[in-house]
């Protein structure tokens, strides 16, 4: 059993979304492209999973936040792929590629064959298993990557209302699902190994800022441990989380934030692996001439900082999909992909956005005792980084300019007096 298309897209999630309305502007015929995804449902704006999704009040439910609505664009409903006739194969699982042979195997059986492959395979949540620890089986243990664990954390949510969540990890599914928790009226405790929140990106002034505010909404912060065990009952529900530092926290439910692993086994052997993902040139492409990879399972070359990068963020999905989709319907009009890595985040009213690269001098700027401040990155001399907390549409443009342009810094006291006036400036 087999069918072939011109370009297949390996993958359902948000960067599959954006190559297909990418494909259609560009003019795909009917019959020419296939999206292969195992999650039951068309492409998604993932990121709506940890925030309007887990909230109490009229949360956010499908078929409201397909793709393309996160980037003001069209919303691409299940109807939408059918008119522009794009297969779309849901709830199905590709088990092995031969990139050699140009196909794939479904776990259904079916061979599916291709002219032009795109990788959007995207990563999986890192499971408590791989640090040495059981319990992720439990009932009340919960991962957060798709709309199957974002229903399970909802329904866990609704039986431990008034009670008490254990959120391990102190990253971005940590601080984003403890926001919403807290919303839902549970209380929170959050662990992490680190001595604060958000280690990876906000410095320790940012993150004293985020702390606090969290504090003042009830959440307990207990760093600088990990978890070593779960009391578990004969249910198989865990009733309480022990730390390795000895601390015993009676728990209701845990929702666990450690970290992804980009999805490249079905190419390992195949393809140029980098940086734990699928390496590509400037054009989304692997060293495989007829496969691309976009989104996180990418490590692109990052031109601004000459080096390659993989980054997990919704921004760089949407648009290395559409570069890897120009590149492969008019190669001799797309040049090499030049990105400006854009990270965001929301929680509670707080809200902030990062440009660049965080290395190098921290400069922060701007009122922390209130609710508009942010960070410049100088590294040998240069403007490399920019992060703001609570700035308007016009004061985040001008911080992602400011960075693109990475202009020379001489006098870095200067640059802290003037804050966000230097990049308004620009
Ligand atoms: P994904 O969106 O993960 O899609 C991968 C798809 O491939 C999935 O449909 C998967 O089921 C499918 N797949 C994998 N292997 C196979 C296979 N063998 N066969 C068939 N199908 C397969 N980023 C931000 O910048 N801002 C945010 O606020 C933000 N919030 C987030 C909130 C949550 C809860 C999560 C989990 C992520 C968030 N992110 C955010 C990150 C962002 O969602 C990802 O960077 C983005 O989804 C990556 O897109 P992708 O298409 O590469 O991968
Ligand atoms: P992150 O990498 O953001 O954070 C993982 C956190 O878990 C870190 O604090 C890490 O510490 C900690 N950790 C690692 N191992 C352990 C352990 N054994 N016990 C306790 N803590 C541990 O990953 P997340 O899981 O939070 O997010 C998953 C993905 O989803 C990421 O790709 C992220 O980009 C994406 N996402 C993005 C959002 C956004 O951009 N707004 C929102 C939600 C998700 P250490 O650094 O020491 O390893």
């Amino acid at each position: 059993m087999g069918r072939a298309f011109v370009y297949v897209i390996l993958g359902g999630g948000v960067a599959a979304g954006y190559a297909a309305l990418e494909f259609v502007k560009r003019g795909v015929s009917s019959g020419e492209l296939c999206i292969i995804s195992d999650e039951p449902v068309a492409p998604y704006e993932r990121p709506a999973l940890s925030k309007g999704y887990l909230l109490p009040e009229a949360p956010a439910r499908l078929p409201s936040f397909h793709t393309c609505v996160g980037a003001n664009e069209e919303r691409l409903t299940p109807k939408w792929y059918k008119e522009h006739g794009i297969e779309v194969v849901l709830g199905t699982r590709v088990k092995s590629a031969d990139v050699r042979r140009k196909t794939l195997l479904t776990a259904m059986g079916e061979t599916i064959s291709y002219k032009f492959l795109i990788i959007a395979t995207g990563a999986r949540a890192l499971k408590l298993e791989e640090f040495g620890v059981k319990g992720s089986d439990s009932e009340n243990v919960c991962y957060l990557r798709d709309l199957a664990d974002a229903n399970r954390i909802v329904d866990v949510m609704h039986s431990s209302a008034g009670g008490n969540a254990v959120v391990i990890g102190g990253g971005y599914i940590g601080m984003e699902c403890a926001a919403s928790l807290v919303i839902s009226k549970i209380n929170v405790t959050m662990v992490f190994p680190e001595d604060h929140c958000m280690a990876r990106l906000f410095t320790p002034k940012i993150a004293a800022y985020y702390e606090e505010y969290y504090m003042a909404k009830g959440v307990k912060f207990i760093k600088g441990t990990v978890l070593s065990s779960f009391d578990i009952d004969s249910n198989g529900k865990v009733t309480a989380v022990l730390l390795r530092d000895g601390t015993r926290l009676p728990a209701d439910m845990v929702v666990v934030g450690i970290g992804i692993r980009p999805n490249t086994s079905l190419f390992e052997g195949q393809l140029t692996l980098e940086k734990g993902g699928i390496k590509v040139n400037g054009k989304m492409q692997s060293s495989n001439s007829s496969v691309y990879a976009v989104g996180d399972v990418a490590a692109f070359p990052v031109k601004l900082f000459s080096e390659t990068r993989r980054l997990e963020h919704v921004d760089s999905a949407r648009k290395s999909a559409r570069h890897a989709v120009s590149a492969i319907m008019e190669p001799e009009k797309t040049g090499d992909f030049d990105y400006l890595p854009f990270f965001y985040s929301r929680v509670f009213t707080l809200s902030w956005q990062f440009y660049g690269d965080n290395v190098g001098e921290a400069i922060h700027f701007g009122d922390f005792g209130g609710s508009k401040f942010g960070a410049f990155w100088v590294s040998k001399g240069q403007l490399v980084g920019s992060f703001l907390e609570g700035g308007t549409k016009e004061e985040y443009e001008a911080i992602a300019k400011a960075t693109r342009l990475k202009p020379v810094i001489e006098d870095t006291a200067e640059l802290e007096t003037l804050g966000l006036e230097f990049a308004l400036a620009v």
